[in-house]
């Protein structure tokens, strides 16, 4: 039996996790989860997991809550919530499934209580690789992917030498709209943005796919977790996310992990690694109903956030962060429609540009100019 703190129960990944907990309730058990603002579902999740422990984003949602949920679950709230949640004595494993750099403190107080961390978010890896590994080594602790293309990669890796790894290719969807011209994203609105072709997923991965800043970070989140510089990280266009990903080895060989695009697969391998268990699915790959899988070269120019990742990544130091905080706000704008598609990536842009690299930023520095990013966010909008 595993034990599982999980933060971001109510979203995307946090919902399709609670699907793996409760197809196997014999290998797994919720011993505390967190969620943001939406009080009802983690009421009905409560019920049905019985964890111990459940942190809330706001007091007043805390002051709400503490009544309706049996006497058996604690209630606290806000990021020391979150850190409550993530350092859990019984748990032997941390689902990060949060959305945002909220994600970092909680990650590293896990980290420093020796959980092994099955990690979804990403913005956590790209706003602060450096730490987040460092101390992973530190305490001996592994990372486990749980996004779907580290999760291909970790599972072609498998057995291998990570040495003999010449070359990680990621795979990219190209998102909702991966078929149009620059001239025609001038125009496009919040709910063209959020119909992806392949995947279903939480509103600001959504967007990043159709930005392709997703991919972007994507990037960076590969660069912390497999040591791999970012000159030996591609990206292929493969429009049916059939091909999770690959890597390339110095003999020329390259491994691919193929498979329906089901986050509930990635998921439940990072929680039951280095085993594997029946699959909550019925539906199977079926190559010769597809008949072909196709593949495009990246035009760089036509998803500049990719560019931008790539750039940011390899200045290094809190260049990322800067393009994360940059992105999160940017888009968070966006999905109140009070910026355009292509002012997101003008945004980030000039974030990017602005900002006095620190080379090997502390945690401190990290959450400041994630702040300082924001702010500027803000006051350009206004
Ligand atoms: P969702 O928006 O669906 O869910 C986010 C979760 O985090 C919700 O439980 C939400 O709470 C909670 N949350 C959001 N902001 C805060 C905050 N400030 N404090 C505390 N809790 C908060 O996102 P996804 O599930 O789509 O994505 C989660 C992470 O996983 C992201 O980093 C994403 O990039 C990554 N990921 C997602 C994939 C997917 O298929 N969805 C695939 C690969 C990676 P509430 O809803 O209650 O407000
Ligand atoms: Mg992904």
């Amino acid at each position: 039996m595993k034990h599982i703190s999980l933060l971001g129960a109510t979203g995307s990944i946090g919902t399709q996790t609670l699907d793996v907990i409760r197809k196997h309730p014999n290998h797994f058990k919720l011993e505390s989860m967190s969620v943001g603002k939406n009080i009802e579902l983690a009421i009905e999740q409560v019920h049905e997991f019985t964890p111990k422990l459940l942190s809330v984003q706001s007091e007043e949602d805390y002051d709400k809550l503490i009544h309706e949920v049996p006497s058996s679950t604690r209630v606290v709230h806000g990021n020391d919530g979150l850190i409550e949640v993530a350092t859990t004595e019984k748990s032997e494993i941390l689902v990060n499934a949060v959305l945002g750099s909220v994600g970092l403190s909680p990650t590293l107080a896990a980290i420093q209580a020796g959980k092994t961390i099955a990690i979804a978010n990403k913005e956590t890896l790209v706003t602060a690789g450096h730490l987040v590994t460092e101390e992973a080594k530190r305490y001996n602790v592994s990372l486990l992917p749980v996004d779907s293309e580290h999760s291909a990669i970790f599972q072609a890796l498998n057995g291998e030498n990570i040495k003999e790894a010449d070359r990680l290719i990621l795979t990219a969807s190209g998102g909702s709209f991966r078929d149009r011209s620059r001239e025609d994203l001038v125009n496009v609105t919040v709910r063209e943005a959020l119909n992806h072709p392949n995947w279903s997923m939480g509103a600001k991965i959504t967007i990043d796919s159709a930005t392709m800043m997703n991919k972007g970070l994507e990037v960076i989140e590969a660069r912390w977790l497999f040591d791999m510089p970012y000159e030996k990280i591609d990206v292929v266009l493969h429009k049916e996310s059939i091909i999770h990903s690959m890597v390339e080895y110095i003999d020329g060989s390259v491994i691919a992990q193929l498979g329906t695009p089901d986050m509930r697969v990635p998921i439940q391998y990072a929680l039951t690694y280095p085993k594997r268990l029946q699959s909550i699915s019925h539906e199977r790959l079926n190559l010769w109903e597809l008949g072909a899988l196709h593949f495009t070269k990246l035009d760089m120019d036509r998803f500049r956030c990719i560019s931008f990742a790539y750039e940011a990544g390899k200045l290094g130091g809190t260049m990322p962060t800067v393009l994360n905080a940059a992105n999160e706000t940017a888009v968070a704008y966006f999905l109140e429609n009070r910026l355009s598609f292509l002012e997101i990536e003008h945004v980030i842009e000039q974030a990017l540009e602005r900002h006095s690299l620190i080379k090997k930023p502390t945690l401190e520095e990290i959450i400041a100019v994630d702040a300082e990013t924001r702010a500027f966010i803000h006051s350009t909008i206004k």
